[in-house]
C-alpha cells in the first residue's frame, strides 16, 4: 500500500525543513483533502542553497563526462525501480490517471539516459591556424549552476529535462519545482541522490514563486535560467534575465492548431487528435486546440471527435478504466467555464460537454465546441483544458492563415493524404514543432521548444544539451 509522503527541501545533500519551520499545504485535486506538507523556503534557505550550488558545480565540472554519465545512468534505473510507488504520488497530487503518471516516469528515466550518453559527445573543434605554429581550438565548458521554475501539469517531466541537460554537462542546479505537485519532483530527485551525484550538485526548493525567481536570476551565483510556464511569466523572467545577463530558456503557453485536410485518413486523425487532446485533462501545452478540419469531412470529423470525447471515463486517475483524471487546481475550473460561456455568448455551439461534473473534486467534461469565431477568448488565449474547437477551413492558405494568426507558435498538427500539403506546412507552419499523420511529439532525442510568444531555446534533441555549455576559444603559439 503506498501513501503520500510530507516533503522537504534538498539541500547540499541533505534532506530538510525550511528555516522558518514554514510549510505549504498539498491538496488532492479528486478529492480536494489535504494530503501532506512541503517546507516553504525563504531567502535564508535560498543562500543555503545558492552556496550548495556553487560547492557542487566546483565538483561536478572537474568529473568526467564518463562519471557523471555512469550516475545519472544509474539515477534512470533507480527512477524505473520505483514506478509504481512514484505514479501512486504523482496521481493523488497532479490527477492524471495512473497509467499516464507511470509513462510519465518511464519517459523520464529514458530522457535521463539519453541526456546521460549525449553529453559524453560534447565535442569542440580545433580551428585550422592562419599562422605556423599556432593550434585554435573552440572548448565546450558547462555554464555554471542553474536556477530551473517548472509547472504542475508534468511534475517530473518538466523538471526531468532541465536537471539531465544541466547535470550532464556539468552544471549544478537549483530546482523550484511546483508547490501543487512537489512531492513526484521529490522523488526525481531523489533517485538522482540515491545514485550517487555529490552533494550541492542538484538542490531543491518550493516556496513562493516570484520571490525565489526574483533572488535566484539576479543572484551572481546563478548562471543560467531554465523555466516552463505560461507566457506572461515567461516574458517577466527572461526580462529579469536579460536585466542580469543570464542566459535563458523559455518554454511557454501555446495554441496549437492541428489542420486536418479532406485527403486525410480520417479515423487516425479522430484517434490521434482526441488522445492528445484529452490527455493530462488537456493541461499540456502542446495539446491540439485548433481543430481546422476541410469542409469536405468537416462533419463526420465532428461526429467521430464528439463520440470520443463523449468515450472518455472522467474520475479519479487512482481508479481503473479511466481516461481522464479531475483538473490539477481550482482555478482551471472558473477559467473553462468563462471561456465556454463567453464562446457561446459569441455564437458558437457547444457539441458536448462544457460543465464541471459534480461538486467534489475538480472534474470537468470533455468539451467540443464548434463554429467558433476568432472574437471568442478561447480563440486566442491558452484554454489549458479538456476544451477543444472544432472550425472549418476551404484551402490551404486559409487554414494556414488561421494557423499562424496568433502569436503562439508551439506545436502544431496536420493530416493529409498529399505530400506536397505535408512539404508546404513545414515551411509554413509558424511553430516550433510540427507533427505529421501521428503524434511523433516530446521524446528526448528531438527538438522540443516554441518559437515567437511560445519562448525560445529546446529541450529536447543535442541542441538542448549545447543549452548548458558555454564555448571558449583558447589560441596557443608553440
Ligand atoms: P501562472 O501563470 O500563475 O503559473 C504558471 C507557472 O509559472 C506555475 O508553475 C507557477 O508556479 C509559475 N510562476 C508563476 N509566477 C512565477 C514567477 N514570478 N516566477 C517563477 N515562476 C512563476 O498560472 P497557473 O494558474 O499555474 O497556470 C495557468 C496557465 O499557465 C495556463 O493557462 C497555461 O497557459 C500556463 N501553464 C503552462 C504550462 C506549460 O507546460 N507551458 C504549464 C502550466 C501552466
Amino acid at each position: 500500500m503506498h501513501s503520500y509522503p510530507d516533503v522537504q527541501l534538498f539541500i547540499n545533500g541533505t534532506w530538510r525543513d525550511a528555516i522558518g519551520g514554514e510549510t505549504l499545504p498539498v491538496i488532492d485535486p479528486a478529492t480536494e483533502e489535504v494530503i501532506g506538507k512541503i517546507a516553504h523556503a525563504r531567502k535564508a534557505d535560498l543562500d543555503l542553497a545558492l552556496e550548495a550550488a556553487d560547492k557542487g558545480f566546483k565538483i561536478w565540472r572537474e568529473t568526467s563526462a564518463f562519471d557523471r554519465s555512469k550516475m545519472m545512468r544509474k539515477a534512470a534505473d533507480i527512477l524505473r525501480s520505483r514506478v509504481d510507488a512514484i505514479a501512486y504520488v504523482m496521481t493523488r497530487e497532479q490527477g492524471k490517471p495512473l497509467g499516464q503518471s507511470k509513462m510519465e516516469i518511464m519517459g523520464a528515466a529514458d530522457t535521463i539516459d539519453w541526456f546521460a550518453e549525449e553529453a559524453r559527445r560534447t565535442y569542440g573543434q580545433v580551428i585550422p591556424s592562419r599562422f605556423s605554429g599556432v593550434s585554435q581550438m573552440a572548448i565546450k565548458l558547462p555554464v555554471g549552476p542553474v536556477a530551473a521554475f517548472t509547472p504542475w501539469n508534468f511534475p517530473i517531466n518538466q523538471i526531468v529535462r532541465k536537471l539531465s541537460a544541466a547535470v550532464s554537462t556539468g552544471c549544478s542546479i537549483i530546482v523550484k519545482a511546483p508547490e501543487e505537485t512537489p512531492a513526484s519532483p521529490a522523488e526525481l530527485i531523489r533517485a538522482f541522490a540515491d545514485a550517487g551525484v555529490p552533494a550541492g550538485v542538484v538542490n531543491l526548493v518550493y516556496g513562493i514563486p516570484a520571490e525565489i525567481s526574483e533572488y535566484l536570476i539576479s543572484h551572481p551565483i546563478i548562471r543560467k535560467i531554465s523555466f516552463t510556464g505560461s507566457t506572461p511569466v515567461g516574458k517577466h523572467l527572461a526580462a529579469l534575465a536579460g536585466k542580469h545577463m543570464k542566459r535563458a530558456t523559455m518554454e511557454l503557453g501555446g495554441h496549437a492548431p492541428a489542420i486536418i485536410f479532406d485527403d486525410a485518413d480520417l479515423e487516425k486523425a479522430i484517434e490521434v487528435t482526441a488522445g492528445s487532446k484529452f490527455r493530462n485533462a488537456g493541461q499540456v501545452c502542446v495539446a491540439p486546440t485548433r481543430f481546422l478540419v476541410q469542409e469536405g469531412i468537416a462533419d463526420k470529423f465532428l461526429e467521430g471527435f464528439v463520440k470520443a470525447a463523449e468515450a472518455l471515463k472522467v474520475g479519479n486517475g487512482l481508479e481503473d478504466g479511466i481516461g481522464m483524471g479531475p483538473l490539477a487546481n481550482d482555478r482551471r475550473i472558473p477559467a473553462m467555464e468563462d471561456m465556454i460561456h463567453d464562446a457561446v455568448s459569441h455564437g458558437a455551439t457547444l457539441k458536448t460537454g462544457g460543465k464541471r461534473i459534480g461538486n467534489k473534486g475538480y472534474f470537468f467534461e470533455p468539451t467540443v465546441l464548434a463554429d467558433v469565431p476568432t472574437s471568442a477568448k478561447m480563440m486566442n488565449d491558452e484554454p489549458f483544458g479538456p476544451l477543444a474547437i472544432v472550425n472549418r477551413f476551404s484551402s490551404l492558405e486559409d487554414a494556414l492563415e488561421e494557423a499562424n494568426r496568433l502569436p503562439f507558435g508551439l506545436a502544431s498538427y496536420a493530416f493529409t493524404g498529399s505530400v506536397k500539403t505535408a512539404h508546404a506546412l513545414s515551411r509554413h507552419m509558424e511553430a516550433g514543432m510540427l507533427t505529421i499523420n501521428h503524434n511523433g511529439l516530446a521524446i528526448p532525442e528531438v527538438p522540443f521548444g516554441g518559437i515567437k510568444d511560445s519562448g525560445y531555446g529546446t529541450e529536447g534533441g543535442s541542441e538542448a544539451v549545447e543549452a548548458y555549455l558555454e564555448t571558449r576559444f583558447v589560441t596557443q603559439m608553440n
